[in-house]
């Protein structure tokens, strides 16, 4: 029998001559439209960091005064001595912000999902995802015990097939999507979901990772923005793309907040974010409700419509509605790493996103449009487009 050492080795060859090698980049600046790589300056057109928030004064000073009344670390889980005041204070300032009764601030979004679906559901209940949900949603739901089901993406139809087949399986159901995809860049039918889960009694969670900060008139989310949110039980997003901080929540009813509390692994046994984060996350939140907030996303939302109409001359599809992100879709790898590295040395940053993130026929760059990006970023973008990129 092989040794663990040989057998990474193999691992690892496996990996590399799949043409699927990952590697960490360092980035010796602040999440901004211009970053250093190897030395160079590229523009940045990778980041999540939509309306520029990570490196706002405001999320600085608000982390600044945290750690001056509170420390860095909150040196110990929520339950025991952890639950500080900017936990607290960000967590109304989440339910208010988002309209439900209670939220509950988790270390990461990814361990937020995993607290839902482990505490709501189990042996016997039925979760239904989307065909290209996030891998948090998949890892949750496996890790909760109950039966998995998968619809094509977006495809109401299928969808209902598998809640009329759940419906009487004898469980609780709960249906889990995404409201704007994270490496399409397209909308969930919000609506057509939300009808379908009401009329088979199910329950809907939607990760708005992509679309909190982005739509509707307070920046809450596509759920908002489409007059859907009172109707969704469990809203999730993270903390760490618009918001500009680190962190995930759930946002719902004061019975679910409860239950997590009681229930959630990944809450119960981890230590509180740091004081500084939520306190920073707070203002985030704050900014996006205000005029600088709504200014912001008109400057994203112009540079978005700039993009897609570049690239649709270019020749590109987009997707239907806009998002702050544009997958570039080229099917091989190779081809994906090639044009990557093109781009690169015409000096800009977008990474190649293959397989396992995407299927091995969809191999993309992703492009992500922040409000930091001017109008000349975005001409220069597309002429590299055209010049430098074959399909
Ligand atoms: C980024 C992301 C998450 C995880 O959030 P983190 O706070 O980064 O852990 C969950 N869902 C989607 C769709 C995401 O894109």
């Amino acid at each position: 029998m092989a040794g663990f050492g040989e057998q990474l080795g193999r691992d690892l060859d496996e990996i590399r001559d799949a043409g699927l090698w990952r590697e960490l980049r360092e980035i010796d600046s602040a999440q901004t439209t211009r970053i250093k790589l190897d030395g160079r300056e590229v523009i940045n057109f990778s980041s999540n960091d939509y309306l520029g928030l990570a490196g706002h004064p405001a999320l600085g000073q608000a982390a600044r005064e945290a750690v001056e009344q509170f420390g860095v670390g909150s040196g110990a889980s929520r339950l025991i001595c952890g639950s500080l005041q900017p936990h607290h204070a960000l967590e109304a300032a989440l339910a208010k912000w988002q309209g439900t009764g209670a939220a509950l601030v988790f270390s990461t979004g990814f361990v937020a999902a995993q607290g839902v679906l482990t505490s709501l559901l189990g042996r016997g209940d039925v979760v239904i995802l989307d065909k290209k949900a996030h891998a948090s949603m998949i890892d949750a739901a496996k890790l909760s015990g109950a039966t998995l089901r998968v619809f094509r993406h977006n495809d109401l139809e299928n969808l209902e097939k598998l809640l009329q087949w759940a419906a009487g399986q004898g469980g609780r159901v709960l249906v889990a999507t995404e409201s704007v995809f994270s490496m399409d860049g397209d909308r969930a039918p919000l609506a057509g979901i939300v009808e379908l889960k009401e009329r088979y009694g199910a329950w809907l969670m939607l990760d708005e990772a992509h679309a909190a900060g982005l739509y509707g008139p307070l920046g809450q989310g596509l759920a908002a923005a489409d007059g859907l949110a009172g109707r969704i039980e469990i809203r999730m997003s993270t903390l760490g793309k618009a918001v500009g901080a680190a962190g995930g929540f759930i946002c719902g009813s004061r019975q679910l907040v409860d239950l997590l509390v009681n229930k959630a692994r990944s809450f119960i046994f981890s230590t509180a974010p740091s004081p500084a984060v939520s306190a920073a996350a707070r203002a985030g939140v704050e900014l996006i409700q205000g005029a600088e907030g709504q200014s912001l996303r008109g400057q994203l939302w112009q540079r978005v419509d700039e993009l897609r109409r570049g690239a649709a001359l270019l020749g590109w599809k987009t997707p239907a509605e806009p998002s702050a992100i544009l997958p570039l879709i080229f099917g091989g790898e190779a081809k994906a790493l090639a044009a990557m590295e093109r781009l690169r040395e015409a000096g800009f940053f977008i990474p190649a996103i293959r397989y396992p993130t995407v299927p091995r026929t969809e191999a993309r760059l992703r492009v992500t449009l922040t409000a930091n990006h001017t109008a000349e970023d975005i001409q220069q973008l597309v002429n590299a487009l055209g010049q430098a990129v074959t399909r």
